[in-house]
């Protein structure tokens, strides 16, 4: 009984969506995100609609944050294998080089409030995945996607603020290239049983630009292309900023934990 209504409701959410325009870029034929009637990076789910932001306002770290950078050194970095960052300091500001791989920070972090600003390349290149590409990927797993989404498209899941593959932001409220914007986020750690199931999932709230894009939404497992990951137990992890490329731009990053 339980399969006949799992074929029933999978073949009315096929139905419901077929005759959805194609927006873009995207897929139909990769895995349903869990209790939606879209696919992972559905080419078809509606784009969020733009809210153009106040003015930028720089939020200095609060006396309890450790500090991940000020504009001046990548002591708290390095790459995923612990070996030197490759990325650059110009101006007070990181930027990603491309193919020298994206860094991490040498902590470890569980549930965290983290404040990040960043920059799309400018002048832009490239459309869509391709343009502005980064990621802030906390625990090195769940990724709020960094895109320039100004006035770029691309699939809803994965433009600007999306927690890449699973929701797109509730708006899209990025500023230009080169402009600085800003991510809030309050990250509470998912939490396993002894045995490794998992007890509870991570959830995230977060405010890009002064706007909440996502109220404590669940996070369904690690992020990935194409695919939703399954939790597997872990404890506090590094928190990573990718390179997918693109020359982004990072300052002003802390972090407070909420553990
Ligand atoms: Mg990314």
């Amino acid at each position: 009984m339980k399969i006949l209504a799992l074929v029933l409701f999978a073949a009315g959410a096929a139905f419901s969506q077929a005759n959805l325009p194609v927006l873009g870029d995207g897929y139909q034929d990769t895995p349903l995100i869990p209790g939606t009637n879209w696919h992972v990076h559905d080419n078809r789910r509606p784009y969020p609609p733009v809210v153009t932001p106040g003015a930028f306002v720089s939020v200095p770290a609060p006396a309890d944050a450790v500090v991940l950078f000020d504009g001046t050194n990548m002591d708290k970095w390095c790459k995923a294998d612990g070996k030197p960052s490759g990325w650059q300091i110009v101006d007070g500001y990181m930027e990603a080089v491309p193919k020298q791989g994206s860094i991490r920070t040498k902590d470890n972090f569980g549930s965290v409030q983290l404040h990040v600003e960043w920059a799309s390349p400018t002048p832009p290149k490239g459309k869509g995945q391709g343009r502005g590409n980064s990621g802030v990927i906390i625990m090195g797993r769940y990724e709020i996607q960094v895109l320039d989404s100004y006035e770029s498209t691309t699939y809803a899941d994965g433009q600007a603020a999306a927690v890449y593959g699973q929701y797109p932001p509730l708006v899209n409220v990025c500023r230009k290239p080169g402009e600085w914007q800003s991510y809030d986020i309050i990250f509470l750690a998912p939490e396993f049983n002894d045995d490794g199931s998992l007890k509870k999932p991570a959830y995230v709230t977060v405010i890009h630009n002064g706007v909440v894009v996502h109220n404590h939404v669940e996070i369904l497992g690690p992020t990935g292309h194409k695919c939703i990951g399954k939790y597997s137990r872990h404890g506090k992890a590094p928190l990573s900023l990718q390179d997918h490329g693109n020359p982004t731009r990072y300052k002003n990053i802390w972090i407070r934990s909420l553990d």
